[in-house]
């Protein structure tokens, strides 16, 4: 149980001083990681046995937490592709009603990537008038997948990558580029390039932004790309993963771009100025939809070719 030193001195500093806010966002790392820093947390506001304000990581409270036991820590964790509005409202009554002797209640949100704009929202208006004492913790791989909105009111905190030295490591003997290494790290999962040269890799993108600026200027020729260039440059699961993962960081660098928030990693301005926030917004939706179905196994031209014809045709938003 090591979470990271860095971040427990810095949440020492925080409740030192009694600052500690109403939600936090963890990024980065690796699922376990991120999933021991909020038990860390919640165990800040029930260890029997707190020195300087950490918890002892050893009592019967910081036992129970970490046997999911306390029913003032309440954790989504879902394997479902979102996290909606109805599931955020079951929680925060279940937290509004359970205020065993005032103590803290605390939310842990694992995958927070996965909530719907509405179930975002909605969290929000909790985090601006908590009922009571909360503590909301949110977990997610990188926080270019949070909306903006939630970035703005929760401060994050990055989980160092132990595992991603070895990963720039392994990447460099295979002669990968500087700059293409950084995207990997950043965008995706090393086995998703496993069979890729640096030559490919760069290929690859450039076709995954030439499709992403197509479809997102209307352009027909988005889609017999889908047909041609991508069916054949996308022809197994790995690269499909990976094809997916870059179209997500185009779209979270596109949301960057319209909120002025200098987080882009793949594109260098708008691809489309005229595209309003809200139009953005259900892209991602039908993008996330995308996904959903290609997981429970539709095939990826099938699911490229609709999302495509959406982005092209559909008027979505306002
Ligand atoms: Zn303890």
């Amino acid at each position: 149980m090591r979470a990271d030193n860095r971040i427990i001195q810095e949440f020492q500093k925080i409740l030192n001083s009694n600052r500690l806010a109403h939600a936090y966002l963890f990024e980065g790392g690796n699922k376990k990681q991120r999933h021991e820093m909020a038990l860390f947390l919640a165990k800040t506001q029930f260890c029997e046995n707190l020195k300087d304000n950490l918890p002892c990581m050893e009592c019967n409270a910081c036992n129970t937490i970490d046997l999911s036991d306390n029913p003032d820590v309440l954790e989504i964790d879902t394997e479902k592709r979102s996290i909606g509005v109805d599931e955020v409202k079951i929680y925060k009554e279940s937290m509004a009603t359970r205020a065993t002797q005032g103590k803290t209640k605390v939310l842990v949100i694992n995958d927070a990537q996965k909530m719907t704009p509405q179930a975002a929202n909605n969290l929000l208006k909790f985090i601006e008038e908590p009922d009571g004492n909360v503590l909301i913790v949110m977990l997610a791989n990188s926080k270019n997948q949070i909306l903006p909105t939630i970035l703005s009111r929760v401060q994050t905190f990055k989980i160092s990558e132990s595992d991603s030295d070895s990963y720039i490591e392994e990447l460099k003997k295979r002669d990968f580029t500087d700059r293409n290494i950084q995207i990997i790290i950043e965008t995706t999962e090393l086995k998703t390039v496993e069979d890729m040269t640096d030559e490919d890799f760069t290929k690859f993108l450039t076709e995954t932004k030439d499709w992403f600026v197509k479809s997102l200027n209307g352009d027909l020729s988005a889609f017999i790309k889908v047909q041609t260039n991508i069916k054949k440059m996308a022809d197994n699961r790995k690269q499909q993963e990976l094809f997916w993962d870059l179209v997500e960081q185009l779209f979270s660098d596109e949301i960057s771009l319209k909120y002025d928030l200098n987080r882009e990693k793949l594109l260098d301005s708008d691809v489309n100025t005229a595209i309003t926030t809200t139009k953005l917004t259900n892209q991602v939706d039908l993008y996330l939809d995308t996904i959903t179905k290609w997981k429970s196994n539709v095939s990826f031209q099938a699911c490229l070719e609709l999302l495509t014809l959406n982005l092209i045709n559909r008027e979505v938003g306002v």
